[in-house]
């Protein structure tokens, strides 16, 4: 079964256009050099309607990828940011995953991007749990992969861009075929980067660890969101270069990410992590974060937006 409403409708360019009509050509240059940015957001369905989590922080990234990559975009932050609600509205769905992309299009085939048009889109579509049904509650298992994250100058890890997806695409193939649900990159310095969709957090004695954006990491709209929680529940949090080692002998460890929203990691390299479950500071944290999301709590940083 297809994960995609084919009778739903795609935003392109400015307009909303039936899903088997959202189509590029082959001759765009992003097929061939890999020059998109993109973003992730989710939709959830709440008492009151259906709300966009941190929709200004996702289009404030989005615009930041696209100043990296020199893409000028034809539409205002604020006309994109209408462009993500409009098109959420239009699908119906009480809650979905969003993925506004920013690509260049069709003129020029040479290397360099900037004789193509910069050419817009979002969709959306119904996505359930992205690391597994079970996976809030049971954790997965994961490795940590061959492959390290992307080096400093080199491909900028802070941008958002599909190119950047070729380097996730080798730690999750890798992570799948070895029998893990999920790989976590070392960055060129050995330190502890993420996995590859996802930021990483980890628990030692009462303290939350998580690597700072020198380590190779995308900065995660979650892995915010997740950082301010924390602060707010009165837990120290430890933004520092993470040692390989620390993963096997935190007491909890957890990933954080639109998509995979706060996943608990049982065990590394077939090593469990403290009991081998959810431990209690990632469960303090997802009720803060699931109560937000769901109602129960108040929006106290107005973190939602209603489509
Ligand atoms: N790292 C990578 C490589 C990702 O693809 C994602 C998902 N966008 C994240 C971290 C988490 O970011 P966010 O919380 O903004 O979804």
């Amino acid at each position: 079964m297809s994960l995609f409403d084919e009778n739903g409708k795609v935003w392109m360019n400015g307009r909303l256009i039936p899903w088997k009509d959202a189509n590029i050509h082959i001759a765009s240059h992003v097929i061939h050099y890999g020059s998109s940015v993109f973003e992730g957001l989710r939709a959830y369905a709440m008492p009151k309607g259906t709300a966009v989590f941190r929709l200004e922080a996702h289009m404030r990234r989005l615009y930041d990828s696209c100043k990296i990559f020199r893409m000028d975009v034809p539409y205002s932050e604020k006309e994109f940011s209408e462009a993500v609600l409009e098109t959420t509205r239009a699908n119906g769905l009480a809650a979905c995953y969003i993925r506004p992309i920013i690509y260049r299009g069709y003129k020029a085939l040479g290397v360099n991007p900037l004789p193509n048009p910069v050419d817009c889109a979002v969709l959306v579509w119904d996505w359930g749990k992205y690391l597994g049904d079970e996976s809030i509650d049971q954790g997965v298992d994961v490795k940590v992969s061959s492959w390290w994250r992307l080096a400093p100058n080199t491909l900028p890890a802070l941008a958002k861009a599909g190119a950047n997806y070729m380097n996730s695409q080798l730690i999750k193939m890798e992570a799948k075929i070895d029998g893990y649900e999920e790989g976590i990159a070392l960055n060129i310095r050995g330190h502890i980067s993420e996995g590859s969709g996802e930021n990483i957090f980890l628990v030692r004695n009462g303290d939350v660890w998580t690597p700072p954006l020198s380590s190779s990491v995308l900065p995660g709209i979650t892995r915010d969101s997740v950082i301010t929680l924390i602060r707010e529940l009165g837990i120290r949090l430890v933004e520092e270069t993470v040692p390989r080692e620390m993963l096997y002998i935190a007491d909890e460890l957890f990933f954080t990410g639109t998509a995979a929203e706060i996943t608990p990691v049982r065990s590394v390299d077939r090593v469990a992590i403290g009991s081998g479950r959810r431990g209690p500071v990632t469960k303090r944290i997802q009720d803060e974060f699931f109560g937000i999301l769901s109602g129960v709590k108040e929006d106290q940083h107005h973190w939602l937006t209603y489509i």
